[in-house]
């Protein structure tokens, strides 16, 4: 039945179609949301390219996730029976994250697979690194070759010398078991540059490291956001935002740029960036000040009396004049303050603190990237947006935030190496004492500085000469043999990393490969399983298949398979590294994919029962289905567990942060100014460049091959506001020149309201290139020459745009468009946070018009600068380096794949 009684009417005057009636009028099948899955490999319907003639088609639909952000949204392909080959695209709606829906980004990964410049084959450099020269190898010769390599670096008794370097993750715990397995201290991640800072804000507070809103069931989303809605949980955050909103919910959105979700918000506050915390602290205090704080949550469960012994042991212990206490700690952050300090009207600081305040327990927030990874200081966001939930007693409550790790799975694996026997100082450098992740953004800069070489370093979905900043130090490490002694590159889709790797490893999209996933979208907790759907397409139609790569395209494999292999044919027998690569079901022999999967789905909560009622087992009941609930929701667990930190309790008081070094940050406060606050800029002739933010359409580095989304997407203009254009006297299209701190990009103006003044804006999912010698991705790539100018100063100028070319797809030769934008990462300096370890996105740029020689999309960067500018970064590190107890960092606080606990402290 239609909700309202206005669409019933329509319905019935037939201005809208009814979709809720069971059958149709001409007597055919009832219209349905989903094909029901009884049927899925018997799927007849009408094939759209034959209309007006009604010709049926027969599918098979094969569960399998999204592989295109990290939200793993369920996808069902539909496999072509006449063809055998998968055709398209449409949501799972038995996925509980996604419910059947998808964004633009799911269903373009039909673009992915038919790809026709796509890696189809493994690859073996022929002549330099990094010249172009390639010949196809086998798989059988890339393993070999690979596997004596590694053996060679682990015989010497090296721990850090082999590392696999992860982008886009999406595998609980596959990689660091067989990191484990060969005993490495070897895991790098990309979260440096991504959400770091915002877990360090959030760890400490309770540990746990992300923020997982209820928003369906909020009163109150309050979002610190420059991609929010396009960027991670994207298609599941937003369906839950909007029933959240139709249920009433107020939205409120900070963020200097009128992004998707900002225009669309009851409250769009363009802060200054940097400046979030000011406002925070300022709701905060309204909240004291007016007693809105749930008293009862933060006696039970905030170590407040911690607070008041060590600040202020005189004082009565009581919560009473605590909370006094705190408000004179507060007293600077006023409404005035937080106006000033956000530069935004003190009536929007306090109206949309009036609804902050009055949420309860149903306040709902989130932080991801955004302000929390673009400022120095950038953690104290997350710190301080987490006060709020405290405050109000929204921590773990139903429409409020919990810690994400409640209603993440975590798989029961087959069997469990120890933990590396080492620590990899290139990762964790000491004088990071608090870095929550591992200093990825600044691996070249340590190399070059002569903390270490890497003997195997795999890359894998990862593309840092592009994505990273300051990428012409990524290509002169890599290029430099000494330092890295031989670069794989694990990768669907040619990058500009893998132009500088030794092997290019073709690895599958989303449909071509095996994946375990569970993330916090939503206040429940589920597992999904991403499969190789030509894999389940053969076992369905009987066909017996080894290894994933004999049903996908060309030699595509995955990297289940392939790590299995590799680590076999790593050990010469000697090893130990083969038992952790045995069946759990048939004595002495090795484990099949199948098995893996099987052992771990058999342990789900619920899930062997939920299969038997429909005669499946586990992995059957994967198979079939994609995807299972193993609680609706996940509220309260502190009431059982507790907060693992070491009071046991939210830490509003961190003896840690005394300890190591930075007592002025025992409690959420607002002691840091970002290095683009307006202080630290040369006046009116500086700027902050805000370039962490996503276009909807794209991901990092891989969706330049889904011509869908290009098509949509291809340009990354500088969007700057009416005022400052008019101040530079340029106007729409113009050319600008936007010097950083180490080089210079020119890009295109695009003049608008959207953006906050003395701010500009660049997206940093365009600008992608290749040089005459590479290949891939012509649908985004410009073709771009690059040209070493001595002295450490290198320059890339476009050759040519974006061009048709002909191929098997006749959509290659009707491209119409030619701007393939502006690589502007390459030009950012490095600005690794001194405590939490995490890039520092924004730049201060100075912008003039171009010189006569200067043309749109040339860039230029000096890496000798690039270096000497890391090192004042990494300065404030080491001033303040200290490790109470010999401790490297704190015991208590997370770390990716953790070493056995003695290497956790100083060596002697
Ligand atoms: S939000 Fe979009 S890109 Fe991300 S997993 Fe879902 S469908 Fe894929």
């Amino acid at each position: 039945m239609a909700d309202g009684f206005i669409e019933g009417l329509a319905q019935k005057l037939r201005i809208i179609p009814n979709l809720d009636r069971e059958h149709s009028n001409n007597g055919g099948d009832a219209l349905r949301k989903f094909p029901s899955s009884d049927n899925w490999h018997d799927h007849v319907e009408l094939d759209a390219n034959e209309w007006p003639k009604r010709v049926e088609r027969r599918y098979s639909l094969v569960p399998t996730t999204c592989f295109n952000c990290e939200s793993a949204c369920g996808m069902l392909a539909y496999v072509d029976k006449e063809s055998g080959q998968v055709t398209k695209f449409e949501g799972n709606p038995h996925h509980p994250g996604s419910r059947g829906r998808n964004c633009a980004k799911g269903p373009a990964t039909i673009n992915q697979i038919q790809d026709t410049e796509r890696i189809m084959h493994p690859m073996r450099r022929v002549g330099v690194r990094g010249e172009g020269g390639w010949e196809r190898i086998s798989w059988d010769e890339a393993l070999d070759e690979i596997s004596a390599k590694i053996r060679a670096s682990l015989k010497t008794g090296a721990k850090d010398r082999v590392v696999y370097h992860v982008g886009r993750p999406g595998h609980e715990g596959y990689a660091n078991r067989i990191l484990k397995a060969w005993g490495v201290d070897g895991h790098n991640s990309h979260t440096n540059i991504c959400s770091a800072g915002a877990r360090t804000g959030y760890g400490l507070w309770h540990k746990h490291d992300r923020p997982s809103p209820d928003h369906a069931n909020a009163k109150v989303i309050l979002l610190t956001s420059s991609h929010l809605e396009t960027g991670h949980y994207f298609n599941p955050h937003a369906q839950r935002i909007l029933e959240g909103m139709m249920d009433g919910a107020k939205l409120i959105v900070i963020d200097p740029r009128l992004s998707n979700t900002a225009a669309m918000a009851d409250h769009w506050l363009p802060t200054w960036p940097g400046s979030e915390s000011a406002l925070f602290l300022a709701w905060a205090k309204m909240i004291l000040e007016r007693g809105l704080y749930d008293r009862k949550f933060m006696e039970d469960w905030v170590n407040w009396e911690m607070w008041l012994d060590a600040a202020h042991p005189d004082e009565p212990c009581t919560f009473e004049r605590f909370i006094e206490l705190l408000l004179d700690e507060y007293s600077e952050y006023t409404p005035e303050f937080a106006a000033e300090e956000c530069r935004i009207p003190i009536e929007q600081v306090i109206e949309a603190g009036e609804a902050v305040a009055n949420a309860g327990s149903r306040l709902c927030t989130h932080v991801w990237r955004a302000a929390a990874i673009g400022n120095l200081g950038g953690w104290q966001v997350a710190r301080t947006l987490h006060l709020l939930n405290v405050l109000t007693g929204s921590v773990g409550t139903e429409g409020g935030t919990s810690p994400n790790s409640w209603s993440k799975f975590k798989p029961e694996l087959f069997d469990d190496p120890p933990d590396p026997d080492g620590w990899n100082d290139l990762h964790f450098p000491p004088e990071y004492t608090l870095s929550h992740y591992e200093m990825s953004h600044i691996l070249p800069h340590l190399v070059k500085d002569g903390r270490g070489t890497l003997d195997v370093y795999f890359t894998r979905v990862f593309n840092p000469v592009w994505t990273y900043p300051d990428g012409f130090s990524w290509i002169e490490m890599l290029e430099n043999e000494e330092a890295i002694g031989c670069h794989i590159a694990l990768t669907p889709t040619w990058n500009e990393t893998a132009f500088f790797a030794d092997y290019v490893l073709p690895m599958g999209h989303a449909s071509e490969r095996h994946d375990i996933n569970s993330y916090a979208t939503s206040a429940g907790k589920w597992v999904a399983f991403r499969q190789p759907v030509l894999r389940e397409y053969a076992r369905r139609e009987g066909r017996e298949v080894e290894f994933t790569h004999e049903v996908n395209p060309g030699e595509v494999w995955e990297e289940d398979e392939f790590w299995n292999e590799l680590s076999w044919r790593i050990d010469d027998g000697t090893m130990g590294i083969r038992e952790h690569f045995m069946s759990p079901y048939r004595e002495g022999e090795r484990i099949t994919i199948d098995e893996y999967y099987q052992y771990t789905f058999e342990r789900v909560p619920g899930l062997p029962e939920a299969a038997a009622e429909e005669g499946l087992d586990a992995l059957g009941y994967m198979r079939k289905h994609g995807a299972f609930l193993i609680e609706d929701a996940t509220y309260s667990k502190h009431e059982e567990e507790g907060w693992p930190t070491p009071s046991g309790k939210q830490e509003l008081y961190s003896q840690t942060m005394i300890e190591f070094g930075y007592p002025e940050h025992a409690i959420p406060h607002y002691r840091i100014r970002s290095h683009v606050h307006p202080d630290n800029l040369q006046g009116e002739d500086e700027y902050c460049l805000l370039p962490n933010f996503r276009l909807p359409q794209h991901i990092h580095s891989r969706s330049a091959n889904a011509k869908w989304l290009v098509e949509i997407g291809h340009r990354n203009p500088i969007w700057i506001h009416p005022k400052d254009a008019a101040k530079l006297g340029v106007s729409e299209g113009d050319l600008l020149k936007i010097e950083t701190e180490i080089g210079w990009f020119v890009d295109k103006v695009w003049v608008t309201e959207g953006i906050k003044p003395g701010v500009i804006g660049c997206s940093h999912h365009i600008g992608r290139w290749r040089r005459s010698q590479d290949r891939g991705n012509r649908f985004l790539t410009n073709e771009v020459a690059i040209e070493n100018l001595g002295g450490g100063r290198m320059r890339m100028r476009t050759v040519s745009g974006v061009e048709p070319w002909k191929s098997d797809d006749p959509d290659t030769n009707r491209i119409w468009w030619r701007d393939g934008g502006v690589h502007q990462n390459i030009t950012h300096a490095v600005q690794p946070d001194p405590i939490s370890g995490a890039h520092c996105w924004l730049q201060k740029v100075r912008l003039s018009r171009p010189g006569p020689d200067e043309k749109y999309g040339d860039v230029e960067v000096d890496t000798n600068k690039s270096f000497e500018y890391y090192k004042r970064w990494n300065e404030m590190a080491k001033q303040r380096e200290t490790h109470p107890r010999g401790e490297r960092r704190p015991l208590w606080m997370k770390r990716p794949l953790p070493p056995r606990k003695e290497h956790w402290f100083m060596p002697e």
